[in-house]
């Protein structure tokens, strides 16, 4: 399946699931692959552990909740000379049980941090290598997910409440201590999750209004399904972990496997039938043999135009980019 020998791609969170199934599936592809993680030993292991051909890729570090580390990160990039057809914001972290929110060493929520703020600094900075790519279909792809589409069945889940970003008062008044919801709200560690996700599809949509035209550059989130056995869910109750899977499964045939999901991942990158700017990307949430790709709708508050200017223009004060 080599396609694209001379093609760079970075991936984040590529250490464990979904993100290492994609490094996976885009060496297939001939691309060369930069593992962006937070933890390096553990990134080798894992893609030696999947037989991938240490010549295709190259670790380098970034740990999402730092501000200082994703600037870190990318002057090591720019200094390695490697040029930059794909980035894909993969990295996540969930942490449901949290009673309390861990803070980023800015002082921001760890989930919001991570997910969003990290991979919002992460893309702006690199819109500029982006477009010097030789590539006539340079991409910029960040993970959604279903359960911040209220759209979609999976997003109008009210545990611990569906994705909300209110008018964004968490974010005006600094989002830090005692602030810890992008809303303003008393803190629901499973809602900041959705929350960060939901940042992370109008960030797409927001990247494609701006840079799309004038660019060329295609900016898109997928929903590669339910992969519900990926370590995503170390930090839920251990009963969660082990009946999700089966229920997935079993009940509402959602599940797919990581390795579908980094294929389908891959394909969003490098195949030219996903070469549509300003979309998101799924394949429903039953998952049967051979199922296609379609654009999925996205919810009011994920495609609301001035919401998404004034998250964009509150996140650049919190990042400190311009
Ligand atoms: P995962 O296996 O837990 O992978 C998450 C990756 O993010 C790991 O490599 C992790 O690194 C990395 N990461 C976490 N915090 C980081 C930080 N501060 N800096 C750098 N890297 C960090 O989870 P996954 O299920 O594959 O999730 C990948 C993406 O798919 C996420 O964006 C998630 O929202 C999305 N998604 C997942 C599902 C699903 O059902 N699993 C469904 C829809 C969307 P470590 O290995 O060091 O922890």
């Amino acid at each position: 399946m080599q396609q694209n020998q001379n093609l760079t791609v970075v991936v984040t969170g590529a250490s464990s699931g979904v993100g290492l199934y994609a490094a996976k599936a885009l060496i297939q592809r001939g691309w060369q692959v930069v593992m962006a993680c937070r933890d390096l030993e553990k990134a080798k292991q894992a893609a030696q552990s999947l037989g991938m051909s240490p010549d295709r890729y190259t670790l380098m570090h970034i740990d999402l909740g730092s501000l200082e580390s994703v600037r870190q990160f990318v002057k090591t990039f720019r200094e390695s000379g490697k040029s930059l057809d794909a980035l894909v914001c993969n990295a996540a972290v969930y942490l449901p049980l949290l009673k309390e929110p861990l803070r980023s060493p800015e002082g921001y929520e760890l989930s919001v941090a991570t997910n969003h703020l990290g991979h919002f600094l992460l893309c702006n900075l690199l819109l500029d290598d982006l477009k010097h790519s030789a590539s006539d279909s340079a991409r910029l792809i960040i993970l959604g997910t279903v359960t911040a589409n209220s759209k979609e069945l999976g997003g109008k889940i009210p545990i611990p409440a569906p994705a909300d970003l209110g008018n964004l008062e968490g974010f005006e008044a600094g989002f830090k201590a005692p602030i810890s919801m992008i809303d303003g709200k008393p803190f629901k560690a499973g809602k900041a999750y959705k929350d960060s996700k939901l940042c992370n599809m109008i960030t797409s949509r927001e990247l494609h209004r701006r840079y799309h035209d004038s660019t060329g550059i295609v900016f898109n989130t997928l929903y590669p399904g339910c992969v519900a056995d990926t370590p995503l869910f170390r930090n839920s109750y251990p009963l969660f972990q082990k009946i999700f899977p089966w229920f997935q499964k079993n009940i509402t045939g959602g599940y797919v496997s990581q390795e579908l999901a980094g294929e389908r991942v891959a394909q969003v990158v490098a195949d030219p039938q996903f070469k549509q700017s300003g979309v998101h990307w799924s394949w429903g949430n039953r998952q049967k043999e051979g199922r296609e790709s379609f654009v999925q709708e996205l919810s009011e508050k994920a495609s609301d135009d001035r919401l998404a200017q004034r998250m964009w223009d509150l996140s650049e004060k919190l990042v400190a980019v311009k």
